[in-house]
């Protein structure tokens, strides 16, 4: 099963994606989390795309297609792969059919401007081992310490309120227009996010099939 999940930053594409990847048994690749991984490196990969990655701005077309195209080509894909933040233009999605990489099911995580604000800036992520939690909504045991791991727990930097606004816009004029794309393709599902995660599992699950 090779699955897409798309919607706006803090619409909780990473929370569902844990589920989704142990259910059918594919890989979760989150283009966010492996620019995250670059910068705190500091590779040169990491270099290029900080600069925008800080602003909220898209980080260019070619980057992430070529990122993409080469994890893909990783053994743990053959049996599917969860996509999460890719594709997230339209070129990007006419890039990845020009290149044979297919999509069964793509599914639009719907959420409002107000919640996904709280959501992002409320958003606390390990640092050691990636697990996301929320002050409000999923808060650790420990204030600052990972419940899985004991890794610090630290503010993303582009959750700031201000980037978490800018990132909203763009998404609403870059990758919107992908759900007619898909939805052109008969390939998209809309699932309504506002609800509690575990519901918003249950409907996913519902509409991929068991
Ligand atoms: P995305 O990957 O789409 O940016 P995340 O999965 O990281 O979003 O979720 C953003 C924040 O909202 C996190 O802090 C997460 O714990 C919280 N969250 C995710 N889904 C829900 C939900 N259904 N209800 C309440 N909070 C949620
Ligand atoms: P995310 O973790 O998905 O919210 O992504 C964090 C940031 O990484 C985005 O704001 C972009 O700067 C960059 N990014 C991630 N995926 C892509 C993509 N497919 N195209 C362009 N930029 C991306």
């Amino acid at each position: 099963m090779r699955v897409v999940l798309l919607g706006p930053p803090g619409a909780g594409k990473g929370t569902q994606a844990t589920g989704i990847e142990e259910k059918y048994n594919i890989v979760h690749i989150s283009t966010g989390d492996i620019f995250r991984k670059n910068v705190k490196e500091g590779t040169p990969l990491g270099k290029q795309a900080q600069a925008y990655m800080d602003k909220g701005e898209l980080v260019p077309d070619e980057l992430v297609i070529a990122l993409v195209q080469d994890r893909l080509k990783q053994d743990d894909c053959k049996n599917g792969y969860l996509l999460d933040g890719f594709p997230r233009t339209v070129f990007q999605a006419e890039a990845m059919e020009k290149l044979g990489i297919d999509v069964d099911k793509v599914v639009d995580i719907q959420v409002g401007r107000d919640t996904l604000i709280k959501r992002a800036t409320g958003r606390r992520v390990c640092k050691k081992c990636g697990e996301t939690y929320h002050i409000s909504f999923r808060p650790t045991k420990v204030e600052g310490v990972c419940d899985k791991c004991g890794g610090e727990v630290a503010h993303r930097a582009d959750d700031q309120e201000a980037t978490v606004a800018r990132r909203i816009d763009v998404y609403l004029t870059e990758t919107a227009p992908l759900v007619d794309y898909y939805e052109k393709k008969g390939k998209i599902v809309h699932v309504d996010g506002e609800q509690e995660a575990s519901t918003v599992q249950e409907k996913i699950f519902a509409a991929l099939g068991d």
